[in-house]
């Protein structure tokens, strides 16, 4: 997969790229991560890339064209198919189904915008769909582009160490994940559920499931609502 982001910072995004399990999908060649700065494209003397709005008032929209003609060449880049993708507040909010949906693709444009934004003229033009990471305003938008892309390139084949560990997390399955525990020197075993150190994996993965469940059911009802419990969970909720 790849993924062309278009910043002011091309910097930290390929800093950020280069870290944990995505630099490492990208070493392994599953993931590429390129920058692209408007700023590039300017025309003018000043390589303005901002301006002040119509209709008076504070703050700047990122210009068209400069922005316009760096889409032009990242998506010129390469040949697949490329969905543009602008991280806005107001775009529709990010969900692990979404980044799924994302991770399937063969190429992305993210559109990280600073100031008051871009111009609308070219969000209509050229985005096919506005993601935002939740209701808060970022000043600008690599971290949000940061937080898809480490999202959609874990979930690379080949790019986590266990390729079940991305199936069990919270979301997948539309419950929160279960509590995990490992050694430690000073506290040994004490606080760990015997049913972890019982080697049963039957009753292991029965209590994942319930503590999953529960979890759910008390951190975030909203999701266990959209989910359809089958028997042997409905047995296990009201254990
Ligand atoms: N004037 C805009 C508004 O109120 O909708 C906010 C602009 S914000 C200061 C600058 C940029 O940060 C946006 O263009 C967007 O790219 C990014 N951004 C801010 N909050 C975001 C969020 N919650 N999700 C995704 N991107 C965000």
């Amino acid at each position: 997969m790849r993924i062309d982001v278009v910043t002011l910072f091309p910097d930290f995004i390929r800093d950020s790229a280069a870290l944990g399990v995505v630099g490492r999908a990208q070493e392994r060649g599953l993931l590429s991560v390129h920058g692209w700065n408007p700023r590039d494209y300017a025309t003018d003397n000043y390589r303005r890339v901002d301006d002040r709005p119509f209709g008076g008032g504070p703050g700047m929209v990122m210009l068209a064209e400069p922005l316009s003609a760096c889409l032009a060449a990242a998506r010129a880049a390469d040949p697949a198919p490329a969905r543009v993708i602008y991280l806005s507040p107001q775009g529709e909010r990010l969900t692990q189904a979404k980044v799924r949906e994302l991770a399937a693709r063969p190429r992305l444009i993210l559109l990280c915008g600073r100031y008051e934004g871009l111009d609308e003229r070219f969000i209509a033009r050229e985005v096919d769909e506005e993601l935002s990471i939740g209701d808060y305003v970022l000043s600008g938008g690599e971290l949000a582009a940061a937080v898809v892309i480490d999202a959609v390139g874990r979930l690379q084949e080949g790019a986590l160490n266990h390729a079940d560990s991305a199936v069990q997390d919270s979301f997948e399955d539309g419950l929160l994940d279960c509590p995990h525990f490992t050694r430690s020197d000073l506290a040994g075993t004490e606080g760990v559920p015997p049913v972890l150190l019982s080697g049963d994996h039957a009753a292991i993965a029965r209590w994942r499931r319930q503590q999953s469940l529960g979890r759910t059911w008390l951190r975030r009802p909203d999701l266990l609502a959209r989910v359809t419990l089958g028997k042997a969970d409905r047995a296990l909720l009201e254990a």
